[in-house]
């Protein structure tokens, strides 16, 4: 099966940094942020091979219909001492908006894999 990921968001957030981490195992510091880009990964999932077709985009923040509805993780946990928002707040407003939420960090590969595969089976479920 193929998924179609497209990755919206503010820029600065760490799309690409995301992306790319999940892709080739790293985190590129001085990612362009005008730079747009797809990329594509073999993965599995519950035991289904997958092919993840993901969109990184750029400079598309007002955009705000899509960014309403898929705009759905944040990420930088590692941050932990520039954190404007509570892990439980974050869980709180998934809870009403009925999606999914993880704290993700590019940087330390934290939830990476994680954050991509929760899409895949919120595919699956759909
Ligand atoms: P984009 O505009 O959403 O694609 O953002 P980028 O992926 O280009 O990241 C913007 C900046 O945030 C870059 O300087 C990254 O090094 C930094 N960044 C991205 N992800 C993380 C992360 O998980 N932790 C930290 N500390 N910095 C990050
Ligand atoms: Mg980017």
């Amino acid at each position: 099966m193929v998924y179609i990921f497209i990755l919206v968001g503010p820029g600065g957030v760490g799309k690409s940094c995301l992306t790319i981490q999940f892709i080739a195992q790293r985190f590129v510091d001085e990612y362009d942020p005008t730079l747009e880009d797809s990329y594509r990964k073999q993965t599995t999932v519950d035991n289904e091979e997958c092919l993840l077709d993901i969109y990184d985009t750029a400079g598309q923040e007002d955009f705000s219909a899509v960014r309403d509805q898929y705009m759905r993780t944040g990420n930088k946990c590692d941050l932990q001492d520039f954190r404007e928002v509570s892990t439980a707040d974050g869980e709180e407003l998934a809870r009403k908006l009925n999606c999914k939420f993880l704290e993700t960090s590019a940087k330390e590969r934290i939830n990476v894999s994680e954050a991509f595969h929760e899409l895949v089976k919120e595919v699956k479920k759909a």
